[in-house]
């Protein structure tokens, strides 16, 4: 193996034309890297080692860049962060935290571990002698789970928005005849809900239910929300009940950084967040915890907390092994973006976005939940208009606009869903402004009307998807609209990447 690195070593480089291996690919599948051995060093680029997913990387790329991203759990990475991410530190492994771990060279990721604490702090204006923050979870899902393994027992009870009323799975989502989430096998989960009929969750339901079911951990957050979370009302509930308040800010962490909206951290006693949503960073998890005093009786005693050491020790060793440093890294240059007044910028023009979008929608007729939006989404309920949020979300896939169905207050099935979700932050990354976004609307009515009338000529779902591949006149009329989307989405900048 050593004779054989050196053989390598002493080859030039970039001997081989990428070109001719490019056309070579059309055979990848059936070539083995064994023919080439002799001259493989792993300096080689992607397009030269493995021509098969180079091609479906380009592809990606371009599906990215031709379309309207409106999934609004996603956005456009930069290309400082994404480096940082697919870089050497991909190769490091370091169980434990800096100063203290199991293996050896870990002097520069220890560094870079606590350079992305600091900035975590910083970004969210926290006192480091208040807050302490975890950047080790692989993503928000390992992050919450931690949570749970850091500050309950096994069966103790949780509180969580519903999935279908726009909570995340992870806050415990069961349905009615079967555990889903390991949240909900592990530990014993009970629901709070919208109001059906405003839209809004249901703060006193949640008081009520919360009373007599005593949770340990009550989870203000959501995935499927327009609105702002009453953090204050809900950290009262918990002081009531000597609950845990843990807030999940996922989706909204980019605009709780740009103190576009009001801040978890006020309340909350725990707080996880995705990096990758409106942050725009790389794909990892965090868990911010309290530190100091978590109470004073009433003769004066102060309980502190002690989340500091159970939630380092539910992600190193309880549950995780070796922190994907090349990830903290990408979130620590994320994180310092987010921290610059071009950020600021950047989150208000989600909110303006957002906005601009619900407006539109609103003109043209559609019924938004719980009416409009405060945040960087909007929910369209599609029930008025006769379709449904399946049939809505194949047709504009259809057209290159990416958004996905989702359930309203009162939807019956998860599969044909009355819900679309929309979000700004991905075309915003793009620079898109009100403006465009009043044409993304356009677009997407025109995708609707599509949707609309097949629906009246066809039966089951897959009767419909099928009809839209195969009915001339609606094969003609998918193609023109996404003829249009295209040449609309693809002279806008695209972060991360810039060849297309
Ligand atoms: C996206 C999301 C998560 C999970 O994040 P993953 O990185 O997909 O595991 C958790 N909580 C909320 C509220 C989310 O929206």
């Amino acid at each position: 193996m050593w004779t054989l690195t050196l053989r390598q070593l002493a080859r030039p480089l970039c001997q081989r034309s990428p070109v001719r291996l490019i056309a070579r690919g059309q055979h990848a599948a059936t070539r083995s890297v064994e023919d080439e051995r002799g001259a493989w060093t792993g300096q080689e680029s992607l397009a030269e080692d493995d021509p098969e997913m180079w091609k479906l990387l380009q592809k990606e790329k371009d599906r990215q860049c031709r379309g309207l991203e409106l999934i609004a759990s996603e956005n456009f990475c930069s290309r400082a962060a994404l480096e940082a991410q697919g870089s050497c530190l991909n190769n490091k492994y370091s169980e434990g935290y800096p100063g203290k771990r199991y293996y050896g060279g870990a002097e520069m990721v220890d560094q870079i571990e606590l350079l992305c604490q600091r900035r975590a702090l910083e970004t969210f204006n926290l006192d480091p002698a208040k807050w302490g923050v975890n950047v080790q979870p692989y993503s928000g899902s390992p992050a919450n789970f931690a949570v749970y393994t850091a500050v309950l027992n096994p069966h103790d009870r949780i509180m969580g928005l519903d999935l279908p009323d726009g909570g995340h799975l992870t806050h415990g989502y069961m349905s009615d005849v079967k555990r889903i989430s390991a949240t909900s096998i592990y530990f014993e989960s009970m629901p709070y809900k919208l109001n059906p009929s405003t839209g809004i969750i249901d703060y006193e339901q949640l008081e009520m239910t919360a009373k007599l079911f005593r949770p340990r951990l009550i989870i203000a957050g959501t995935s499927a929300y327009a609105r702002l979370i009453d953090y204050a009302r809900i950290k009262k509930l918990c002081t009531d009940i000597k609950a845990y308040m843990l807030a999940d800010m996922a989706h909204i962490s980019g605009l709780v950084a740009a103190s576009a909206i009001p801040s978890p951290f006020d309340h909350a006693d725990i707080v996880t967040s995705t990096t990758h949503k409106s942050l725009r960073g790389a794909r990892a998890g965090l868990i911010f915890y309290r530190k100091g005093v978590r109470s004073v009786d009433k003769k004066g005693k102060e309980t502190l907390y002690d989340l500091e050491d159970r939630v380092n020790f539910a992600v190193f060793p309880s549950l995780q092994g070796g922190p994907h440093n090349h990830a903290i890294a990408g979130v620590a240059v994320a994180l310092r973006q987010a921290q610059a007044p071009m950020f600021k910028e950047y989150i208000d023009q989600v909110l303006k976005n957002s906005k601009a979008m619900a407006t539109a929608l609103l003109s043209k007729g559609y019924t938004l939940v719980s009416g409009g939006t405060d945040n960087h989404l909007v929910l369209v309920d599609l029930r008025p208009k006769g379709i449904d949020g399946a049939r809505a979300e194949r047709v504009l896939e259809l057209v290159s606009i990416t958004a996905n169905k989702n359930t309203c207050p009162g939807d019956k099935s998860a599969l044909t869903p009355g819900g679309l979700r929309l979000g700004a932050p991905a075309l915003t990354s793009r620079q898109f402004k009100e403006a465009d976004f009043v044409q993304v609307v356009e677009f997407m009515d025109e995708g609707f009307k599509i949707a609309l009338d097949v629906k009246k000529k066809t039966g089951k779902l897959q009767d419909f998807k099928n009809f839209l591949l195969e009915d001339p006149e609606t094969v003609g009329r998918i193609a023109e609209l996404r003829q249009h989307v295209e040449a609309f989405a693809r002279p806008f900048p695209m972060p991360g990447f810039h060849d297309h």
